[in-house]
């Protein structure tokens, strides 16, 4: 019997979407590989009218492990319903294709995940959709570019990379007031921070590739809102095709499951790691949202339960830092990605960001700079003992110029 309402989060996380086995008994969650299904004669065969209550046929329009994941991650986003993706950026398309079409408009943060910006800039163009990139930071910008055409506000936050903070329920507001729709892509703060549904957006996005998964072994993503835009967004997975594969659905449940401990851990070495960086004296400046220094830090105080497990830090001659760094890091990763139990570091040149992913106007470009520099490291703090990632951070650092 699978249990629907949970008091707590933790209890959520780990019973929610699922129960044991009613055949077996298995208490833990069975991963069904199957392609096909056993049906009945008179279920129709179109994609179109599919629900999260239609019966199993084919994996690409339902499957029972993926389904369990669905109902775990509308719980914890407090959404009544979920459709999961094979990745992140497989959601996002979805969505963007779903909801707009030639002569739509749609208001989108300057800086966003660069793959989620590469996409808008280059694709959306093409099929004749308006796109307007604005400092979602500022809610009086996003409300400047509405126009009567705009059907979403696309908002990041925080923002990958710049930990720039949206205030989703004003923004919501103020949409909605306007006739628009307002997704959220909350990967970086996850559910055990923020719940932008409860404060107004219509769908929340996340890529659960990130900390929902946890160990960096899975790629997923997915799409939480109403029954009714859930509805309609399901014939686009099955159309477009690009779904989760159970496997990953089983893996990112298992991660799921202590996803509101993981926050907590992460949270608490991110603090004690940015406080010991800004008083680091080959770093010249950090943000995180629990830091005080954080240009919105009154926000995220508000907004956000938990301030998540993403840095951002600058030395002087970051390029040359980012070699050293990536060669002298042993128990931090010089890698891309992020929200794994393991701390991962990038390097993220200006340059080559606004070069090859942002599209910025002039001033939007030097508010990039005024924040990045040439360039910024992004830093995820993993689940190892704090004092472990300080000390490797600061041997790699003892050796840049
Ligand atoms: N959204 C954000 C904020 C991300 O950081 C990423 C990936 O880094 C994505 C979306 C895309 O997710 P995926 O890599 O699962 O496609």
């Amino acid at each position: 019997m699978e249990q629907t309402r949970f008091e707590g989060v933790r209890t959520a996380a780990i019973h929610a979407g699922e129960g044991p086995n009613p055949v077996t008994g298995a208490s833990a969650p069975d991963i069904v590989m199957s392609t096909t299904f056993l049906i009945d004669p008179d279920v129709a065969f179109s994609a179109n009218f599919l629900t999260d209550e239609t019966p199993f046929a084919y994996t690409r329009w339902g499957n029972p492990t993926v389904a369990q994941l669905e109902r775990k991650l509308a719980a914890l986003e407090g959404a009544e319903s979920c459709v999961a993706f094979a990745s992140g950026m497989a959601a996002i398309t979805a969505l963007l294709l779903r909801l707009l079409k030639a002569g739509d408009h749609i208001v989108m943060s300057d800086v966003t995940y660069a793959a989620a910006s590469e996409l808008a800039n280059d694709t959306l163009p093409h099929l004749g959709i308006e796109i307007s990139r604005v400092d979602t930071s500022d809610p009086e910008r996003v409300r400047a570019a509405l126009k009567p055409t705009t059907r979403l506000i696309y908002l990041e936050t925080p923002a990958n990379p710049t930990l720039r903070l949206a205030d989703v329920s004003t923004i919501a507001t103020l949409a909605h007031e306007a006739g628009a729709l307002v997704a959220v892509d909350s990967t970086f703060a996850t559910p055990i921070s923020l719940k932008p549904i409860e404060l107004g957006a219509d769908f929340v996005i996340q890529s659960l590739t990130k900390y929902i998964c946890g160990h960096g072994d899975a790629i997923g993503g997915a799409v939480c809102g109403s029954h009714e835009q859930m509805d309609l967004l399901r014939p686009m997975a099955a159309h477009l095709g690009g779904i989760l594969s159970p496997f990953n659905a089983w893996l990112i449940m298992r991660g799921a499951a202590t996803l509101p401990i993981r926050m907590r851990a992460h949270e608490e070495s991110a603090l004690a790691v940015a406080r010991h960086l800004e008083s680091h004296p080959k770093v010249t400046r950090v943000i995180y949202p629990g830091l005080p220094s954080h240009p919105q830090y009154e926000l995220a105080a508000r907004q956000m339960k938990n301030h998540s497990g993403m840095i951002t830090f600058q030395v002087r001659d970051g390029l040359a830092a980012a070699r050293t760094l990536s060669q002298k890091l042993t128990t931090v990763h010089y890698a891309v990605s992020l929200g794994h139990h393991r701390t991962l570091v990038v390097y993220l040149h200006t340059a080559d960001m606004i070069r090859t992913s942002f599209h910025l106007t002039p001033e939007q470009e030097a508010s990039y700079r005024k924040f990045a520099g040439d360039g910024i490291f992004r830093l995820s703090i993993g689940l190892e003992d704090p004092a472990d990632i300080m000390a490797d951070l600061d041997r790699a650092l003892a050796e840049i110029e």
